[in-house]
């Protein structure tokens, strides 16, 4: 036996902090990029640089590589197929990670299984919205590309069939899948972690909220989520892991209902912004235990390490020079855990994050808010 290598496909800030999280584990990680500028290709020592739709790019990119996975969902499912039939051992498999690729096969299987989802149908034209809004009640429905979409690109909310979103998900060329708009009360996330030979763990449910489509902040556990609500919304996520085979970390993204309800909205097999909290939060983060899983090794403990933990995403703002907003962050509290993903600044990009840990949620919830809302330069004081 001796120490294996672990591929990652994908070179954006989670496959940074998975190379991070491998390092005390001591094992090999081998990373496949865009560019040198890419978040992981700046620390990690073995980058190839390649395009993850080429075939050929993948197959040299898995020789030697024990395990391959994925720190974003598009590498063509076909690749996936024809490296696994040439022996390249792929976590998770082409199988389930279809789920995570394609909104209408989630939805599909998820409703075969009788998972709770919002009401939905694909729908071929404006014409088509329309009657599936008669059919759930009425505008607005949510129309969304089944493939490609992230961080709310890929999503519109629509008010009326001859509104322009109603046309603008046609344009793309792929199958557009319409929902009802839950009018839900919060999103959570359960995120769990399932190794191949059917071991699991799960972390504590919590609460994401989202500004303009993309994650703000995360607060574990869900404040006031009941426990029963909180275990039913794990055994689903172990459910749908089990059941779809996924192999790593699945995060399960959830609507709660005004009355109580939990309806699933996305799928995600690979580390999640819903689970960063867990590098200060947990016992064993969510990068050091999908590293576990896709090696088929125990997984380690889920557990809280604080009573409250909240994690608020630091986007780019109007100053591309974050460092003096970072010095300030520092000094004024020396408790907050501060990630930076070594990515150039832009508006709106998501270039680091906070945590911080403690007793008391409000405090808690705003010194993580302060430090985002400084680096960002949203406020200077
Ligand atoms: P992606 O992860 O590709 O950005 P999602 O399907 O997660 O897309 O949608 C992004 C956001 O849009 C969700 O976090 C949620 O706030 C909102 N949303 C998505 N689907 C619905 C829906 N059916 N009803 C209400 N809001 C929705």
């Amino acid at each position: 036996m001796t120490f294996p290598v672990v591929g990652m496909v994908g070179g954006g800030q989670l496959a940074r902090m998975t190379h991070e999280a491998g390092i005390p584990l001591g094992v090999g990680f081998r990373v496949l990029c865009d560019t040198r500028q890419d978040a992981a290709a700046r620390v990690a020592s073995d980058v190839v640089v390649g395009d993850y739709r080429d075939l050929d790019t993948l197959r040299a990119f898995a020789r030697g590589c024990d395990v391959v996975t994925f720190d974003h969902e598009h590498v063509p499912a076909e690749h996936l197929r024809a490296l696994r039939d040439e022996g390249v051992v792929v976590r998770p498999g082409p199988e389930a990670l279809a789920h995570a690729q394609d909104k209408g096969v989630m939805r599909a299987r998820l409703s075969e299984l009788g998972v709770p989802c919002p009401r939905h149908r694909v729908v071929a034209d404006p014409a088509d919205v329309r009657r599936f809004a008669e059919e759930v009640g009425g505008f607005p429905v949510v129309l969304k590309t089944v493939r490609g979409g992230y961080d709310g690109k890929g999503v519109w909310l629509v008010r009326a069939a001859d509104a322009p979103e109603a046309a603008e998900p046609f344009r793309a060329g792929v199958p557009v899948l319409a929902e009802e708009a839950v009018d839900f009360a919060r999103e959570l996330a359960a995120n769990v972690v399932r190794s191949p030979h059917g071991q699991a763990v799960a972390y504590p449910v919590v609460e994401s909220v989202q500004v303009n489509g993309v994650c703000d902040t995360v607060i574990a556990p869900a404040p006031g989520l009941p426990e029963e609500r909180a275990l039913e919304a794990q055994r689903l996520a172990l459910r749908i892991a089990r059941e779809l085979d996924v192999t790593g970390h699945l995060a399960v993204e959830l609507f709660e209902t005004r009355d109580g309800r939990l309806l699933v909205n996305e799928l995600a097999m690979r580390p999640h912004n819903s689970g960063h909290w867990t590098q200060d939060g947990a016992v064993t983060s969510q990068f050091a235990n999908h590293l576990r899983a896709v090696l088929d090794l125990p997984l380690g403990d889920p557990r809280p390490r604080a009573r409250w933990t909240v994690m608020s995403n630091v986007l780019g703002g109007d100053y591309p020079d974050m460092y003096p907003a970072f010095l300030h962050c520092m000094a004024r509290d020396p408790g907050l855990r501060i990630h930076m993903y070594g990515k150039d600044v832009k508006p709106g990009r998501k270039v680091g994050h906070v945590t911080a840990c403690g007793a008391d949620l409000d405090v808690v919830r705003e010194r993580a808010r302060h430090a985002a809302d400084y680096l960002r330069g949203v406020i200077d004081e």
